[in-house]
């Protein structure tokens, strides 16, 4: 019967697809005269639009819900690996004099921009080469995101009659992020930054532009020059997670009065300590912990992913010599995966923790249930859904069905 099926889908896909191309036409139909609305001229609507058809595996990578979570301690070694360290150490040598005028132009340090450049695109090197306006065209088509699409297409069309970029220039990832600082086209329009005065927003080829761009996104998003980012800490053994608010944050002079120290020994600096921070448990109450500063924030704004940031700071830290963190992962308690999560989720549900509607993704109402889940049980409330916790909530209804 399974066969039987695969042959018929095998035999109708030809249809199916050509079925999906036909919507694609009504969208585009639709879309066309928005466009024009929007103020784009006829030459411009006309590049973007004729002869557009949807790229189908966009469809499949925007679909593509992974199984596998990777755990922040393999994200890091990739991160900032030696290679990507010691290419990012060259860019520097080469760029030096560009680096620190771009640093003293908009306040944000270079080792930060440079290391934004190297995740984002391995230092201009691998900056996706498909049409964006195919992409997105394709992404609003399918329509999960429509309304993004649709405003990163109009922000395209104001690209190219501004003069910023060539039609045929516009390339980049599957999902819309442009040239060697990844930028969608709004973040371009708004952020981008045309370093050498040409005219010209090149954030494809040109080095100075595309860095440029990174720190007016940066400098616009609050960022503090010589500032912490990240510090790593060590709690005290003693240290009462109970109250702990993942997304509070706190004068870092309350956290020090609480017992919290530099894991590399040195002392509080005067005007850190009345700095806020946020207190950050990546791998649970075992790993590496952390402070995380204002400066982090805006680093959110570039990618709204903790393990993000925490790869930026880290790499950027590596440049200029020997940098590790100090904390040891656990490496025996791995993020669950995408069904042990949606398990955890029911089983949370089940004993009275209310995750929301459980859907195998661990938000801050999954995190909440299980900080709830932890606190009754007397655990550390650290929020981490580890494979060590995801056991303890089995054994837990396990234990609630003999009873
Ligand atoms: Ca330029």
């Amino acid at each position: 019967m399974t066969r039987f099926i695969i042959v018929l889908i095998c035999a109708l896909w030809p249809v199916m697809a050509e079925a999906q191309d036909d919507g694609f036409a009504d969208w585009l139909a639709d879309f066309r005269p928005r466009l024009v609305d929007s103020g784009a001229s006829p030459e411009t609507v006309a590049a973007m639009l004729d002869g557009l058809e949807p790229d189908l595996t966009v469809v499949e990578r925007d679909r593509d819900q992974p199984e596998f979570v990777r755990p922040l301690w393999q994200y890091l070694d990739i991160a900032a690996s030696d290679l990507r360290v010691r290419n990012g150490a060259e860019q520097i040598s080469t760029h030096n004099g560009m680096l620190a005028a771009i640093e003293e132009r908009f306040g944000v340090d270079y080792e930060i921009l440079v290391a934004i450049w190297g995740l984002e695109s391995s230092y201009g090197a691998i900056q996706g080469d498909r049409d964006i306006v195919r992409s997105l065209a394709t992404l609003a088509w399918e329509g999960r995101r429509r309304r993004w699409a649709e405003a990163q297409l109009l922000a395209v069309a104001r690209m190219i009659d501004n003069g910023y970029a060539n039609r045929d220039e516009l390339r980049g990832s599957w999902a819309g992020a442009m040239g060697q600082t990844q930028f969608i086209p709004e973040t371009y329009l708004a952020r981008g930054a045309d370093f050498d005065g040409d005219g010209r927003i090149d954030i494809w080829n040109n080095v100075g532009d595309a860095l440029a761009s990174s720190a007016n996104l940066l400098s616009q998003a609050g960022w503090s020059r010589n500032a912490p980012i990240v510090i790593e800490i060590v709690l005290p053994e003693t240290f009462d997670l109970t109250s702990w608010d993942p997304n509070g944050a706190r004068m870092t002079a309350e956290w020090s009065m609480r017992g919290i120290r530099r894991a590399d020994g040195a002392d509080w600096q005067a005007d850190t300590l009345m700095q806020a921070s946020r207190l950050v448990l990546p791998a649970g109450r075992r790993g590496p912990a952390f402070l995380t500063f204002p400066n982090f924030r805006a680093l959110m704004r570039y990618n709204n992913s903790t393990s993000y940031g925490i790869g930026v700071w880290l790499l950027s830290r590596r440049f200029s010599g020997e940098f590790a963190i100090r904390g040891e992962w656990p490496d025996d308690d791995p993020p669950i995966n995408r069904s042990q999560t949606l398990a955890l989720q029911q089983g949370l549900l089940d004993l009275g923790f209310d995750p929301g509607a459980p859907d195998g993704l661990f938000g801050p109402n999954t995190r909440r249930a299980l900080m709830g889940f932890q606190r009754d049980n007397g655990y550390p409330v650290d929020g981490y859904a580890g494979r060590v916790m995801y056991d303890q909530v089995m054994a837990a209804i396990s234990a609630a069905a003999d009873d």
